[in-house]
């Protein structure tokens, strides 16, 4: 089966999408978004891609340039957001200052948690009804087994193609429509595109549990990564309500605590933790 079709397949099972949704791609120029900006766009979707650059030399910038001649080519409006202008600085000098003060924070905890901040505060504010990103089926058993190493049930029951939670004002509904492709297809996909692509890994990867369940998984047939993503959608029944989640004092943002995640960063950047 095609990837269109099973990105349509996933559509229509999972409800991701109204016709008239507005929709904003988390983008960062790699083969995920692209691929799901190619085939929304392709189904007739009205999408819009939003980038932020958390500014890891050459790394970003390529992909950025990258995204810029992809949304030129099929003419997808771009939204660009950056560390600099956000935070004033560049994600490894966060990461520097925060260790020189003694904060274990590695760098894909802080690019993480501050890129998700963004993208939810952006999509809100220009009233997007949906937040795509461009999780694979890969991704996603790699995540799946993360919750489970780390004994994170809250993060288990949230995962599927339509992710945790709904009816917050908080929130932009984010959705997955990738959840069903394998990485593989993803790359095959692109590369009959033909499409510019960095397919090296971010040189500021550390995630050392998603290295380790990606060469878990690699003991097993690809259907192995199938059973482990419908395993965790069948546990996931429920959805957790705007009563639920709190405002965050400081920004306002989405928060399971008074202070956000992210503002308890910035506050550790800015020395008042
Ligand atoms: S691998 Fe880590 S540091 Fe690099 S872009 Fe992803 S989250 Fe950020
Ligand atoms: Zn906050």
């Amino acid at each position: 089966m095609s990837i269109e079709q099973k990105v349509k397949d996933t559509i229509k099972k999972y409800k991701l999408f109204k016709k008239k949704d507005k929709i904003a791609v988390a983008a960062s120029g790699g083969k995920d978004s692209a691929t799901a900006l190619y085939i929304l766009k392709k189904l007739g979707y009205n999408v819009t891609a939003l980038t932020v650059d958390a500014l890891i030399g050459n790394y970003t910038k390529e992909n950025l340039e990258n995204l810029r001649a992809f949304c030129k080519q099929y003419d997808i409006p771009l939204i660009e957001i950056n560390f600099k202008d956000e935070f004033g600085a560049k994600l490894c000098y966060l990461r520097s200052l925060l260790q020189s003060k003694g904060f274990k924070y590695n760098s894909c905890t802080i690019c993480g948690v501050l890129r998700r901040h963004l993208v939810n505060k952006y999509a809100k504010k220009y009233k997007f009804d949906k937040l795509v990103t461009g999780h694979n089926l890969d991704d996603e058993a790699q995540a799946t087994l993360m919750n489970i190493f780390r004994n994170d049930h809250l993060r288990f029951k949230r995962m599927g193609p339509l992710v945790g939670t709904v009816n917050s004002k908080r929130f932009v509904q984010r959705v997955k429509p990738l959840y069903f492709i394998y990485e593989k297809e993803i790359i095959k996909f692109t590369k009959k595109m033909k499409w510019p692509m960095v397919y090296a890994p971010c040189p500021c990867g550390t995630i050392a549990y998603r290295t380790d369940a990606k060469k878990f998984l690699l003991e097993f047939p690809d259907k192995v990564k199938k059973n482990i993503v419908e395993f965790a959608i069948k546990n996931n029944p429920k959805i957790r309500t705007e009563a639920t989640i709190k405002a965050c004092t400081i920004c306002g943002e989405p928060s399971n605590n008074d202070v956000c995640k992210a503002c308890e960063l910035l506050k550790a950047v800015a020395g008042g933790i």
